[in-house]
């Protein structure tokens, strides 16, 4: 992390999402994206990686409802276009109505103050 030595990458990238900004680390060695952030790249042990802002945009890999007392809410692996696999929640419809291959996009929400990332269903062009 050639910009943000003294920061973790964790510290990284939970500071730019509260500032409104997903960002994810790309190796320049091998142009690979990897997520959760990590300081050495996880396909080729390169450490000169980069923090770049992905498209957003991902497909649900597998999804499930937990039902709390209140609410209930959904719980998601996404795949991002860029490669990466993440646990997310799709949020803006129904928890159980989420389906697995279903177009998502990356929006950034506030949850007991702190900034939080979470997708909403994007048409099936994008
Ligand atoms: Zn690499």
């Amino acid at each position: 992390m050639a910009d943000s030595k003294e920061q973790s990458a964790d510290e990284h990238y939970f500071g730019r999402l509260a500032q409104g900004a997903f960002e994810i680390p790309r190796c320049r060695a091998c142009d690979g994206h990897h997520f959760f952030p990590r300081v050495i790249c996880p396909f080729c042990g390169s450490d000169d990686l980069q923090w770049v802002a992905p498209s957003g945009y991902g497909r649900v890999y597998s999804t499930s409802v937990v039902r709390g007392k209140a609410s209930s809410h959904n719980v998601c692996l996404v795949d991002l276009d860029e490669g990466p696999r993440l646990m997310s929640r799709v949020v803006g419809i129904e928890p159980d109505a989420v389906a697995i291959g279903a177009r998502v996009k990356a929006n950034i929400t506030q949850e007991d103050g702190a900034a939080l990332l979470v997708f909403s269903p994007a048409g099936e062009d994008k």
